[in-house]
Order: structure tokens, then C-alpha cells, then sequence
């Protein structure tokens, strides 16, 4: 799989993609990232790529065609027009489910908005989906852009390693995981549950399975609603 981040900070991004898992993936080619300076395609002398809003109104808005021409600039680099995702507190919370179902995609665009954000005739023009990390505001689509590249490439196989295997994690199935314990078996006098340490497997995955949704239901029961019947 392909993700590309337009920006106007490509070294924030690769900063962070060219590092840990993600760089590791990269490594085991199953996931390329790069990013795209959308200033490159400023198109002026001064590289200037924002102005005042229409109507006027406080801070800037980056301007329709440097991002297009960016965006045009990456579909004949490609040979290929990736699905395009504008990071966006306007747009649909992300969500275990979706991470997933873009996985499966072979090429992937973000769009990072900055300042004020973007001009809405771009985003009309040539965005597929918009996404938001939550009901907040950042300074600019970089963070959201790496939070959504490292979700997807958790989803992916070959990321993780088996030891970091995914699916008993939270949100993976709808719920949230079970309590969780390391050495030593007891620790300024919390003992760790004895079904954990009996090495009786079936009743652990039971006591796991009563966990997740005991921690789920007590702190996210939005979540169990949400749950089909039958699902596991
Ligand atoms: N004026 C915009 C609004 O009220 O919806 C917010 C612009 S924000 C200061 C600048 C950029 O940060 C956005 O264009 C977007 O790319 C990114 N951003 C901020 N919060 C975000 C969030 N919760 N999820 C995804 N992207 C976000």
C-alpha cells in the first residue's frame, strides 16, 4: 500500500513515518509513505499559498490551486488517482472500522489544512472523503494525517509482528480490552489475577472475554449499543 500526505510541513510528517513501526513497515515493503510540500506548487514568486477569506473573518485560507495542482501534480507521478482524504474536524470521526476498510486500498492521499483550512472549491473538486481524530481543533492536518496513517498501517499485514498481534485490542471487535499484567505477580500488594497465572488457557480467554466487556460496558456502553447482535 501507497499513502501520500500533501502538506505544507513534509518534514514534520517524516519525522514521524520514517521511525518506529511505521518505518518498518516501509522497510518490509508493505507500506510506502511520502509526503508532498504543497508549496512547491505556490505557483508565485513569494510561494505564497493563502489568503483572507471572502467575507472576512479572522486568520487565512489556504487557496484552491496549489493544492490542486499538487494533487494533479501526485495522480501523473502515480500513473494513478488515490483516494483523497481531507483531514478535517468537519469530517467523519475516525473509527477502528474505517482504519480498516481504507487498508484495503492500494493508494491512499491525505490532505493536511492549515491556518484557517482550505477553500471550499478544492475540497469539493477533488476530495473523496473528509475525516476527522475528534471533536477538537488542531493547528493544522499533519497530527491527524500520521494518526490515520498509523491506524491504517496496523490494519495491514505484515506491520505488526505475531507478538503485537491486533485483534484482541480495543476497538478491534467493538469492545475495549481486558486488564493487563506483567512481572511481578504481586505489586505494592495488587495481585494479579490468579486465573491469569493458573496457565488453564480456556478459562483465561473467559475471564479475558468478561474483562473486555466488563471495562466496555463500565466506560464506553455507546459501544455495546453500537454492537451487532452476533458479533463477536
Ligand atoms: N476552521 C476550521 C474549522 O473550524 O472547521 C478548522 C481549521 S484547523 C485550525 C486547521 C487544519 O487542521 C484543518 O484544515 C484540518 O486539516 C486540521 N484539523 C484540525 N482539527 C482537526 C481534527 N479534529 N481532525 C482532523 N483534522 C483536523
Amino acid at each position: 500500500m501507497r499513502i501520500d500526505i500533501l502538506t505544507l510541513f513534509p518534514e514534520m510528517c517524516a519525522a514521524v513515518y520514517r521511525e518506529s513501526i511505521l518505518g518498518r513497515a516501509a522497510k518490509k515493503g508493505v507500506l510506502t509513505v511520502d509526503s508532498v510540500n504543497i508549496r512547491d506548487f505556490a505557483g508565485n514568486k513569494h510561494n505564497s499559498v493563502d489568503d483572507a477569506p471572502y467575507g472576512g473573518g479572522a486568520g487565512m485560507l489556504m487557496q484552491a490551486q496549489p493544492v490542486y495542482a499538487c494533487f494533479a501534480d501526485l495522480c501523473d507521478r502515480l500513473g494513478t488517482r488515490p483516494h483523497l482524504i481531507y483531514m478535517s474536524p468537519r469530517g467523519k470521526v475516525l473509527t477502528q472500522q474505517r482504519a480498516k476498510e481504507l487498508a484495503q486500498l492500494p493508494n491512499i492521499a491525505i490532505l493536511c489544512g492549515h491556518y484557517e483550512g482550505i477553500d471550499e472549491r478544492v475540497i469539493e473538486e477533488i476530495v473523496d472523503e473528509e475525516i476527522s481524530i475528534g471533536d477538537y481543533v488542531l493547528t493544522g492536518g499533519e497530527l491527524p494525517a500520521l494518526v490515520l496513517t498509523d491506524c491504517i498501517a496496523r490494519m495491514l499485514d505484515g506491520t505488526l509482528s505475531s507478538a503485537e498481534g491486533r485483534e484482541n485490542e480495543s476497538h478491534y471487535h467493538g469492545l475495549l480490552e481486558y486488564p493487563q499484567y506483567t512481572r511481578p505477580p504481586v505489586w505494592r500488594g495488587r495481585e494479579v489475577p490468579e486465573v491469569l497465572l493458573s496457565g488453564h488457557h480456556e478459562n483465561i480467554d473467559k475471564w479475558r472475554a468478561e474483562q473486555s466487556l466488563r471495562v466496555t460496558a463500565e466506560r464506553r456502553p455507546d459501544l455495546l449499543e453500537k454492537k451487532k447482535p452476533g458479533e463477536d
